[in-house]
């Protein structure tokens, strides 16, 4: 039994692994330890108080994966809600689909008894993005910006890779051996409206199998997504390689991306075996574990594999 996250799930760690000390699944978890970072307003990049998108709007992108079936469910671009990881476990359980996205997410959380959240961040946050797009533009331009026709030139002012992304990935294995993959995001800050990352894309972001293990991503998710990042390291287990060798091979499937827009890449995983591991493409990051018998979590440094970043 064991729950691995990134460091910022630190605040629900203990939470997912309690229930795994109980005999709960690692569904469970998982919902419970990222619902803990959701609603934590110091974290700019997960749930309430995220960072918006270039108009000023929170939207939550996250995902779930079941590894003993290989359900999956996902919310995309939630507006109005707070606990999307809630969200895309319904989606896994209640629906015959895999992934909502807009309006339809927010029409489902309602149907599903969520609270609404009409305001989903502080005003020292809303005050962030007003002072990222000066002195580009006017007061006056802010307040018409949802009616521009040129927000893509926006959207490549106002982006900062290196500062202005997170999410939150959990990993839990219960005591039956079940394995569970959560991820949770209000993605990257000021991002064109409607973009999903990888956090909500099954086999980007995330991917669980229980006959082989798991693994989740941080960082530029358009790069887990173009490489299938969670789901080709949970495949090269599958064909034979250790966590430690298919951690490097997805690592290096990302660094030989071509084109634009390489950014910071990184990832946890298991093996099916409970083994844990965290990459990142930087120094400086880390990841935690903890076991029922730990009495709080181990913060561990990442692998680093580099990746030269790129931009524009
Ligand atoms: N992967 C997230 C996204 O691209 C952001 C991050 O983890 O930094 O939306």
């Amino acid at each position: 039994m064991i729950v691995v996250a990134s460091s910022n799930g630190r605040i629900g760690i203990e939470a997912a692994t309690q229930i795994l000390r109980q005999g709960g699944t690692a569904v469970d978890a998982v919902e419970a330890g990222i619902r803990l970072v959701e609603a934590n307003p110091e974290d700019n990049t997960v749930g309430f108080n995220g960072y918006p998108n270039i108009l000023g709007e929170v939207e939550l992108d996250a995902s779930m994966m079941n590894g003993r079936t290989l359900e999956s469910g996902a919310v995309g671009a939630l507006k109005g809600y707070l606990h999307a990881i809630t969200l895309a476990r319904q989606v896994m359980e209640r629906l015959p689909h895999v992934l909502l996205v807009g309006d339809g997410a927010s029409r489902f959380a309602a149907e599903m008894g969520h609270p609404p959240q009409p305001e989903m961040m502080l005003p020292e946050t809303r005050a962030v993005w007003r002072n990222r797009l000066q002195p580009e533009l006017s007061d006056a331009e802010v307040a018409q910006i949802a009616e521009r026709t040129d927000l893509a030139r926006w959207v490549e002012l106002a982006t900062d890779p290196e500062r202005a992304k997170g999410t939150v990935n959990f990993i839990a294995q219960d005591k039956a051996g079940n394995i569970c993959t959560g991820v949770s995001t209000s993605g990257w800050a000021w991002k064109y409206p409607g973009r999903l990352g990888d956090s909500p894309i099954i086999g980007a972001g995330n991917y669980a199998d229980n006959r082989y293990g798991a693994a989740a991503c941080t960082g530029m998710g358009e790069m887990a997504i173009r490489a299938s990042t969670a789901h080709s390291l949970v495949f090269y287990m599958k064909m034979g390689l250790s966590l430690a060798e298919a951690s490097e091979r997805a690592m290096t499937d990302l660094r030989d991306l071509d084109g634009r827009f390489i950014s910071v890449m990184n990832l946890v995983a298991i093996d099916k075996d409970g083994n844990h591991a965290g990459y990142s493409s930087v120094d400086g990051r880390s990841y935690i574990y903890q076991t029922p018998d730990m009495p709080e979590c181990e913060e561990l440094p990442r692998t680093v594999v580099p990746i030269p970043p790129r931009w524009g």
